[in-house]
């Protein structure tokens, strides 16, 4: 089966699980694991802030950050494609007594400057964070423009909003941009960031800041279960994963892209491939339903997923290959040439 429902299905490499066995651990709840402790410094660094957080997950980033920046009834300005909204469970709802303002996502995966202003105005007097995506993966793994993020962080300046970047896949933005992520989030109050999609370590994000605002986030990791002990096992595979994955994000571009061209080809199929600039593939079914092209898709050999509607998304990462790339779109047009059959 070749694999591209998501990057979450990396495989820690061989250099990981060898780092990992031998890694120097302690007790993380008395910041006492000297590899989780070199990881954090490590990425705040590679972001450009004074501090770092490992979580469990992106999401627990994610709550953790927002928790912090602002107290219960404070909103949230998000965007209704982004992860937050439509793929955490409500979390900062449930767990932190955040009010929502879901802003219209634009195609390219911004937030509107205008649609901002018209938000952070109708919230005026309260405490404001805005979040954005970057990549955007609802988007098609869009990488959001530097001089629109330092837009977005003047707008916050005049309205006294804060902003937090969720860079799930922050690292494919800079490799796709060639702005160092550091530059990427240097208009952020915080970023969140994934080790463990396409840097394909087993486990983990980091959630970077400001010292206080990280000593902060420390408090609400430990309220959400989230600080763990001998955690240097899962640090390790981190810093290996941003010592040797980070620009090889190159190469699941370059395939995502090649992908993308075949599939354009497929009868059945629509997109641009133009509008791949990352590692995700978005495409439109137009025989039968997604979840036809989905099935079809499986007994053909390639797993992929959609996202709703009449979508399907398919994720490059480490694990595929030249090969994968052909064989992926020509599992595609034996799936569509199944549905033109059964429609017929
Ligand atoms: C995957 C993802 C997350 C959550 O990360 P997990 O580690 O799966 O919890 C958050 N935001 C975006 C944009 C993501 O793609």
């Amino acid at each position: 089966m070749i694999e591209l429902r998501s990057d979450t299905f990396t495989l820690p490499t061989a250099a990981m699980r060898e780092a990992m066995s031998f890694a120097a651990v302690g007790n993380d709840g008395y910041r006492e694991d000297p590899t989780v402790l070199e990881l954090e410094q490590r990425a705040a660094d590679e972001l450009g802030k004074a501090a770092a957080c490992l979580t469990p997950s992106g999401i627990m980033a994610n709550l953790a950050g927002l928790m912090t920046h602002l107290p219960r009834g404070g909103s949230l300005l998000v965007g209704d494609e982004s992860d937050i909204y439509r793929h955490e469970h409500g979390g900062a709802s449930i767990c932190g007594g955040l009010v929502y303002h879901p802003v219209t996502t634009a195609p390219d995966g911004t937030l509107p400057l205008d649609a901002l202003r018209a938000a952070l105005a109708e919230t005026a007097g309260e405490p404001r964070l805005i979040c954005l995506e970057n990549t955007q993966n609802r988007c098609g793994g869009k990488p959001l423009p530097l001089s629109y993020l330092d837009a977005v962080r003047e707008l916050a300046d005049e309205h006294g909003a804060r902003v937090h970047v969720d860079g799930a896949r922050l690292f494919n933005a800079a490799i796709a941009t060639g702005v160092p992520a550091a530059e990427l989030v240097r208009g952020a109050d915080s970023a969140q960031f994934c080790l463990s999609k396409g840097l394909s370590a087993p486990i983990g994000s980091i959630l970077a800041g400001d010292a206080d605002f990280i000593a902060g986030a420390r408090r609400v990791r430990t309220m959400l279960g989230g600080t763990m002990r001998q955690a240097g096992v899962i640090a390790a595979a981190g810093l290996v994963a941003l010592d040797t994955m980070v620009d090889r994000l190159a190469d699941d571009h370059r395939r995502a892209r090649k992908l993308a061209e075949g599939l354009a080809g497929v009868p059945g199929l629509e997109l641009d491939p133009a509008e791949v600039v990352t590692n995700i593939v978005l495409f439109d079914v137009t025989v039968g339903t997604a979840q036809d092209f989905i099935d079809a898709a499986a007994r053909a050999g390639l797993a992929v997923l959609s996202p709703g509607g009449l979508k399907v998304r398919a994720v490059t990462h480490s694990g595929t290959t030249d090969a994968d790339i052909a064989a992926a779109v020509a599992a595609a047009a034996v799936a569509t040439a199944d549905l033109v059959g059964a429609v017929r």
